[in-house]
């Protein structure tokens, strides 16, 4: 048998079960025609043309088979040899968060102090109306000794208070009002789970770590309904265009869910959510009952509602990330649990059919959420719950193989190894050699066997998942350094680094009958690329274009070139 014919035969069998079309009108609702499509099965890898009826994929093939679905109201979409992918799915990222920041004065790509004090300075002045000076993004590096403190922020803040959060948002730095409407003195005692960073008058030096940040974060006014409505809209449009058809949302309160619900309905196509709610310590049998309403009510269409996500530890660059060797300059991290509260948590959720995601970074920590998803299967005798680790930085390589042993997902995020002045200066330096060593060790977590889901953690870094692959592809900056790349070794193919953000995370959220890969009878969502990311040298994948981007069959990103 030819192959034209196999796949003819194939075009049979998927039309047999599909509903029978109205007389004239043809088969297919759009047809794209001589691409270069990346289905992502391996069965079937590559193909040319897609033909896509209601929301969901009728069939694939050469285009020649492709047009024989074409009938009267059919619209035939030529791809001119584009490349096209399942649509890219963030399996890490908060929504709101992310709409907010791009609003908002960012100071992510800002490497020194004195750019960084003329951006607040800048934003202050064409804000006058904000009775509080806010932003996020900064990095240790811009700082000298690794933290900021409030004088510098004093002398371009003078009259209102100020507050701006690390990249990462485990770190808060005020300026010396900010801290004074606190009621933030040499007396105050640290939080639980909290650091006030002083000097050695014992005065807090204006930087504030994971909970201590709430003695000021509390007082900044919180944005309006309004305004978080339009920021979430703002964010559905911002990652269409960069290509996402579906992203993961990790913990969000109810009245962001109730928000986000009526958002997603109110508009168009853009993409689709999966979201964990906050998880409860020992949560009470009411509780249980009322997550478990969220998540029958949010159960199909473009929200649904699959997890609950908790924190273990901290982060590196704020010495918060829990470690089984402490840090240089002492001090072993935080951890929010123990380990005993921890299993019993995660236990009760297991038991009644959650997925938990738990944020672990630090060894110590990644071991403890292993321990504590080993332990929950095991009492309550269940299997496939898929479990997530959150970040896996810092993993002890003795501990990737209990992954897949326990079908625990690894979700990374593909720019977090982006090697910029505050990855080499302060993040590596913070873990020492032997750890840094085996950081963001995506090739090993791969070899493992584990499921590796990409996200982003928007706003921590851009969702742009081009820059994404980039990123886990080359390890270098977009300037190409350091050369060959940041533990070189640790690199991925671009096939998988694709794979990350498409089939791995679908199965990170129990959808990969419906989505993650192209094949009949899964949702027709789609990207359409301006370059081949398979065949394309990896230091030219950044400067790959977002063409069209397809949700369910209709656009939800159209490039004006295209
Ligand atoms: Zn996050």
């Amino acid at each position: 048998m030819s192959r034209s014919a196999g796949w003819l035969l194939g075009v049979v069998l998927v039309l047999a079960t599909a509903p029978a079309a109205a007389p004239g009108t043809g088969v297919a609702d759009r047809v794209f025609v001589n691409g270069r499509v990346w289905t992502g099965e391996p069965t079937r890898p590559m193909v040319e043309a897609i033909a896509v009826r209601g929301t969901k994929i009728l069939a694939l093939g050469p285009s020649m088979v492709m047009r024989m679905l074409v009938g009267k109201g059919t619209e035939v979409l030529d791809l001119r040899g584009r490349f096209v992918a399942p649509g890219f799915i963030d399996a890490h990222m908060h929504l709101l968060g992310g709409g907010l920041s791009l609003e908002e004065l960012r100071l992510d790509e800002v490497e020194t102090l004195p750019e960084v004090l003329k951006r607040i300075g800048e934003w202050a002045g064409t804000h006058p109306d904000r009775h509080w000076v806010t932003g996020e993004g900064w990095t240790y590096a811009a700082f000298p000794g690794g933290l900021p403190t409030r004088a510098p922020l004093d002398a371009v803040v003078v009259e209102r208070p100020a507050w701006l959060v690390s990249y990462e948002g485990h770190t808060g730095w005020a300026n010396t009002l900010a801290l004074k409407l606190a009621g933030v003195t040499r007396e105050t005692a640290d939080p639980p789970n909290g650091l006030i960073v002083r000097d050695a008058n014992g005065d807090a030096t204006g930087a504030l770590k994971e909970d201590a940040m709430d003695l000021v974060a509390r007082l900044v006014p919180k944005p309006l309904p309004h305004e978080k409505g339009r920021a979430l809209k703002r964010g559905l449009v911002q990652l269409a265009a960069w290509g996402l058809t579906s992203v993961q949302q990790a913990g969000l309160e109810e009245e962001e869910l109730e928000l986000l619900a009526r958002v997603l309905e109110e508009e168009g196509p853009t993409v689709r959510v999966y979201a964990a709610l906050a998880i409860a310590r020992d949560p009470t049998p009411e509780t249980l009952a009322h997550q478990d309403q969220l998540r029958r009510r949010f159960s199909s269409g473009r929200l649904r509602v699959g997890a609950v996500k908790g924190y273990v530890d901290g982060v590196v660059e704020a010495k918060t990330a829990a470690m089984f060797e402490p840090y240089p300059g002492g001090g072993t991290g935080l951890l929010n649990w123990t380990q005993e509260e921890l299993d019993r948590t995660v236990t009760a959720y297991d038991r009644a059919g959650w997925q938990v995601m738990l944020h672990a970074i630090g060894d110590r920590g990644i071991d403890m959420a292993l321990t504590a998803f080993e332990r929950a299967a095991r009492t309550n005798g269940t299997v496939g719950r898929r479990h997530r680790v959150e970040h896996v930085e810092v993993p002890r390589l003795a501990d990737l193989p209990r992954f897949k042993a326990a079908g625990v997902v690894a979700s990374t995020q593909a720019l977090f190894p982006y090697p910029n002045r505050n990855h080499l200066e302060v993040y590596v330096p913070t873990l020492g050699p032997e750890r840094a060593h085996r950081a963001l060790a995506f090739k090993a977590i791969d070899d493992a066997g584990a499921v590796q889901a990409f996200g982003s953690d928007w706003p921590v870094f851009t969702a742009e998942v081009v820059r994404g692959l980039h990123t886990a592809v080359t390890r270098t900056t977009l300037a190409g350094t350091p050369a060959g790349g940041w533990e070189p070794a640790q690199r991925l193919t671009a096939e998988a680094a694709l794979r990350h953000f498409t089939r791995d995370a679908a199965l990170a959220a129990h959808e990969e009958k419906e989505k993650g890969t192209l094949a009949p009878g899964k949702l027709a969502d789609l990207v359409v690329l301006s370059q081949d990311l398979l065949s394309v040298a990896p230091d030219r994948i950044k400067d790959t274009k977002v063409l069209l981007t397809v949700l369910g069959g209709q656009d939800s990103w159209r490039a004006k070139e295209f």
